[in-house]
């Protein structure tokens, strides 16, 4: 197992998180099995672990793109 096997999976990420309208960073190498890559919009994260029953697993996956809302400054005043 490596990146050899992952990389076919990243691909198959790629695509449907681009499908779901993500913008992902590149995948961050947690260990020879295990890749993950967040939403560089809605920073929701997806990850593949190649010892794992389902290897991709992440909300960015089943949910298409939202940008979080920008967080009103609530100004509170004494
Ligand atoms: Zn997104």
């Amino acid at each position: 197992m490596g990146i050899s096997e992952a990389l076919p999976l990243m691909a198959e990420v790629k695509k449907t998180a681009h499908l779901n309208n993500h913008s992902l960073t590149n995948f961050n190498i947690l260990s020879e099995v295990k890749y993950s890559a967040i939403c560089k919009i809605c920073k929701q994260e997806v990850s593949i672990d190649l010892t794992a029953e389902l290897p991709v697993s992440g909300s960015l996956f089943i949910e298409a793109c939202v940008k979080p809302p920008r967080k009103k400054k609530n100004q509170i005043s004494s």
